[in-house]
């Protein structure tokens, strides 16, 4: 499949390549939403990488939220230090960056917004609020870009 190298889309300006749909498996959209489940009523997180460029996400990385909160979360620093040099090593970049709220709609906070430092990822939200587990539950994304926050369809296929 053809993808746009990395350095191209730098020099076109993010403004041209942001799409506004998250195209994702049902396997990994499953096991976000597992995940959620698992750490509820802390705030769950994690990073779905994939290859630089392509905007595919393929590779799942649960991550631990260092606050263990039931309303904020924080990667560990030294996790993420971890994880960004293996996504170098591998030509990945993250695709999406998902956490949970177990308490609210799955929308992005105002802490969330200004944590937001990816431009070129899908922010996915999943709430597991109000469902006492069982579901069905929110599951949303979003472009945050300089303080704006814009929502984007998900489109969950079998395979790429
Ligand atoms: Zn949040």
């Amino acid at each position: 499949m053809w993808a746009v190298p990395y350095h191209l889309s730098v020099r076109n300006g993010p403004s041209l390549i942001l799409t506004v749909m998250l195209t994702i498996t049902q396997a990994l959209y499953d096991r976000i939403v597992a995940h959620a489940r698992q750490d509820h009523p802390d705030e769950a997180c994690g990073v779905v990488a994939g290859p630089a460029g392509s905007g595919r996400p393929e590779r799942f990385i649960p991550m631990l939220n260092a606050a263990r909160s039931p309303t904020f979360y924080e990667f560990d620093s030294g996790d993420l230090l971890k994880l960004y040099r293996e996504m170098d090593d591998l030509d990945e970049e993250p695709v999406v960056i998902y956490h949970s709220h177990t308490a609210t709609e799955a929308y992005p906070s105002r802490t969330d917004i200004s944590y937001a430092n990816e431009p070129g990822a899908h922010y996915v939200l999943v709430s597991t609020a109000d469902t006492d587990g069982a579901g069905p539950f929110q599951f949303r994304s979003f472009r945050i870009v300089e303080g704006e926050v814009t929502e984007e369809e998900v489109t969950v296929v079998e395979s790429y």
